[in-house]
């Protein structure tokens, strides 16, 4: 099939986090810019996602890992397996690059040996490349640069010191687009994603009685970023589009209190991301829901 080279798409595959509900798969984003695609973390049902939309694992250029949170990386070792096999939704048969941060050459290492039984018996049948892993640890910077497509790592803050994490920009054919990965409100993704086109960033909301909604979300938010500060966040950065994805909820608080929130300090455009939402990068950002043809 000729590839669109002006094709700059960005679907978001899960927008959840570790509650194990259907409607919203764990934390993984595919950007798909010309003729090469590429899947950010890799949380519960990444493989059913993309699946979904028809992509086989076989197509996919690398992987990038924000942090090692499990939620964002339990769905890595589907997809990896899974997308060897040789039936058309896998049929991989080239290493896997997998950029991440320090720990992504022990857990690259180690899952092989993990798997190792299946790995030698599926190798009767399928090519031994196609199960390679490539383990790239990164520092912030650029991280990858090829045929038109620059991906960019920024350093965000998780957990401080004691969880590495990363945002990413994206650039291809003159535009941008920027994931913040796990993050409270961080200077440095707003220094990095500066006039993006997108912005796809991670949210996180309670709500209760005051002083249970309180703790929580000083507890929460020390990690992950509320509406309100995602509003000044978006507002400095003044992407054509902010998106909202890693929705973690906790009490009462719902998709639907997002906005308002976000409306005290942000007028732009914007949306509540879902799976599979689609984002089409081009003369203008568009936002639309994938439905499958069945
Ligand atoms: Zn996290």
């Amino acid at each position: 099939m000729p590839r669109d080279p002006n094709l700059f798409r960005v679907t978001l595959l899960g927008t959840g986090a570790p509650p194990p509900v259907l409607d919203r798969f764990g934390p993984s984003t595919l950007v798909e810019a010309g003729s090469q695609k590429f899947i950010f973390d890799a949380g519960r049902g990444a493989m059913q996602r993309l699946h979904q939309l028809g992509i086989p694992f076989a197509d996919i250029t690398g992987m990038f890992l924000t942090h090692h949170h499990s939620d964002h990386v339990v769905g890595f070792p589907d997809l990896w397996l899974t997308g060897w096999i040789g039936r058309p939704w896998g049929r991989r048969n080239v290493p896997l690059p997998v950029w991440g941060p320090k720990g992504t050459k022990q857990m690259m290492e180690h899952l092989p040996l993990a798997f190792a039984v299946d790995i030698r018996v599926r190798s009767h049948n399928y090519p031994l490349d196609g199960v390679k892993l490539l383990p790239v640890e990164i520092t912030e910077g650029v991280v990858f640069d090829r045929d038109g497509v620059k991906v960019t790592a920024f350093e965000v803050d998780h957990f401080a010191e004691q969880l590495p994490a990363y945002g990413y920009r994206i650039d291809y054919a003159g535009r941008s687009a920027a994931l913040s990965g796990d993050t409270t409100f961080n200077e440095n993704l707003i220094a990095h994603a500066q006039g993006t086109d997108l912005l796809v960033h991670e949210v996180t909301a309670a709500s209760g009685s005051a002083a249970e909604s309180a703790a929580q979300l000083k507890r929460i938010s020390a990690n992950h970023t509320t509406p309100e500060q995602a509003g000044e966040v978006f507002t400095r950065v003044k992407p054509r589009l902010a998106v909202y994805n890693h929705l973690l909820l906790f009490g009462g608080a719902t998709a639907e209190d997002l906005i308002p929130a976000t409306r005290k300090k942000y007028s732009g455009p914007l949306a509540v991301g879902q799976d599979l939402l689609q984002i089409d990068i081009g003369e203008s950002v568009e936002a639309r829901q994938f439905r499958e043809e069945k």
